[in-house]
């Protein structure tokens, strides 16, 4: 089979028969074991609980009606998988071995999907770019000396250089739509408490979403037809009910009204990204829907209320890995039958587990919530954000969706921003303030630099209106091409 088949061709083939999930699964492991070793996009992969996994959809006697049937899936490592380790690309879990499965794992995999590995990724979630992973950056397949976005950077080449026709990722601040912009995917955040986050290792609660990567708008419609709705186990998820996202699709653009913030996105975006993110609108206009020019007055301070809101979130989220209760415990010098006291062990297994942007983010995320600190920061923060969230309510007044870039640059090369947090913080302009407002987001393909690398184009809905979300990208996708372009591997 074409690795680059969408979901829905793979789903298909199962369902008839005309391929078998183990079949499917052979192709995608060779697949895997031919590029992982440049692409550095699995922390781990599951051959055998895969192969055990594809076997059992085989004997499936209900495999053609499920909906992911024998589809190959990379799972970010951030989310739990029961007996396989789940190491958030941190050394502090490098042996974290969690005894269930995160209820979007247990999804897809009653729906008929096969989990081929877990995907690297910025540790904890923390990053742009896939460096601050403790296993080595994910490379992008388009230009393999350059990133693939983060955190779910490892999702997205799985995607992208086809390994999978999905891929599981994590959105806190952008981390699904912005390495599927920089790879040509389509990737969707949905609405905050859409999707269940038990077993999702918490960044921060109140922003992080699970969402997944795919090719085509419809395979995220069909993707998230799986995973969306009320997970008892999960307080923050949603009772409201699910959509049928693919019975959304094919509407047409006429009459769409998409609101454009033009003071926001003509601010520091790279000239190519610029023009196809002008081009992409009037593709839409061709198509029959209408611009709106709306302001988001409170959303230029989006990164500064993010990088409070996060952090602060962070910081509490993640005392829990202390060396008692979780993965990796640091030796106390002396060498054997030597013992540190308490504070000791902790203070010295948090230094050596945790990475240096983890570190920041505590230190930071501590500052701002200590007493004194507080109100001038983490309570502004807050105040903030409730205004990000009314601009949007008031712009739903009057369009449908919101467009934006997703990222104001295309893929970095490795190593370009390291040495400047704020630099790498920027990346995040356009997507923070969705996280922010709790709402629906999706990157889609809109086009390439003329060096071939691909740019995406972001549209944000209204809360639980993935319909219209998915529907305004669908219609864009069919007016275009991008996503029969894939990139060229080198050992292919
Ligand atoms: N890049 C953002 C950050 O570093 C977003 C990360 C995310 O969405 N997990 O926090």
């Amino acid at each position: 089979m074409n690795p680059f088949a969408t979901l829905r061709e793979v789903r298909d083939a199962v369902q008839h028969g005309t391929r078998s999930a183990v079949e499917v699964c052979t192709e995608a492991l060779a697949r895997i074991e031919a590029h992982n070793p440049q692409l550095n996009a699995f922390n781990t992969v599951t051959r055998d609980e895969a192969l055990a996994q594809a076997r059992a959809v085989d004997a499936r006697a209900d495999r053609r009606s499920l909906p992911l049937a024998g589809v190959p899936v990379a799972v970010k490592d951030n989310l739990c998988t029961r007996g396989i380790r789940t190491t958030a690309s941190s050394r502090i879990l490098e042996r974290f071995v969690p005894p269930y499965d995160a209820t979007v794992v247990a999804r897809l995999q009653a729906a008929g999907a096969v989990v081929v590995g877990k995907a690297n990724c910025d540790e904890f979630a923390m990053g742009s770019s896939n460096e601050n992973s403790a296993f080595g950056p994910a490379r992008n397949p388009w230009a393999t000396d350059r990133i693939p976005g983060g955190s779910s950077g490892g999702s997205a080449v799985a995607v992208a250089a086809g390994m999978s026709p999905l891929a599981l990722g994590s959105d806190t601040g952008g981390s699904i739509r912005q390495p599927a912009a920089l790879c040509g995917l389509v990737g969707l955040k949905p609405t905050y408490g859409r999707v269940s986050r038990y077993g999702l290792l918490a960044f921060a609660s109140s922003l992080d979403q699970v969402g997944p990567f795919t090719r085509t708008v419809e395979d995220a419609a069909i993707a998230l037809s799986v995973l969306a709705g009320h997970d008892p186990a999960d307080a923050t998820s949603a009772p409201e009910p699910v959509a049928d996202y693919v019975a959304a699709l094919g509407r047409s653009a006429t009459g769409l009204r998409i609101g454009v913030p033009r003071t926001l996105v003509h601010q520091g975006v790279d000239e190519e990204v610029a023009r196809a993110f002008d081009e992409a609108l009037e593709v839409y206009v061709r198509a029959g829907a209408t611009l709106v020019d709306i302001e988001l007055p409170s959303a230029s301070a989006a990164i500064p209320v993010y990088y409070l809101v996060a952090t602060a979130e962070a910081s509490s989220n993640l005392a829990r890995y202390d060396g008692v209760r979780y993965g990796f415990r640091a030796k106390a010098e002396g060498g054997p039958g030597a013992q540190d006291d308490l504070r000791t062990m902790y203070g010295r297994t948090r230094d050596e587990g945790f990475g240096a942007e983890v570190k920041r983010r505590i230190m930071l995320g501590t500052y701002v919530l200590s007493a004194g600190y507080y109100d001038a920061y983490y309570l502004k923060a807050q105040q903030v954000r409730t205004l990000i969230r009314r601009d949007y309510e008031h712009a739903f007044e009057s369009v449908d969706v919101v467009a934006m870039p997703t990222s104001p640059t295309p893929a970095f090369r490795i190593g370009e921003r390291v040495a400047d947090p704020l630099q790498m913080y920027l990346a995040d302009i356009f997507t923070v303030s969705a996280n922010l407002a709790g709402l629906p987001a999706i990157s889609i393909p809109c086009g390439f630099t003329s060096g071939s690398l691909p740019i995406g184009l972001q549209l944000t809905g209204r809360v639980f209106d993935e319909s219209t979300l998915l529907a305004a990208a669908h219609a864009y996708e069919r007016e275009t091409s991008w996503t029969s372009r894939v990139p060229v591997l080198s050992n292919s």
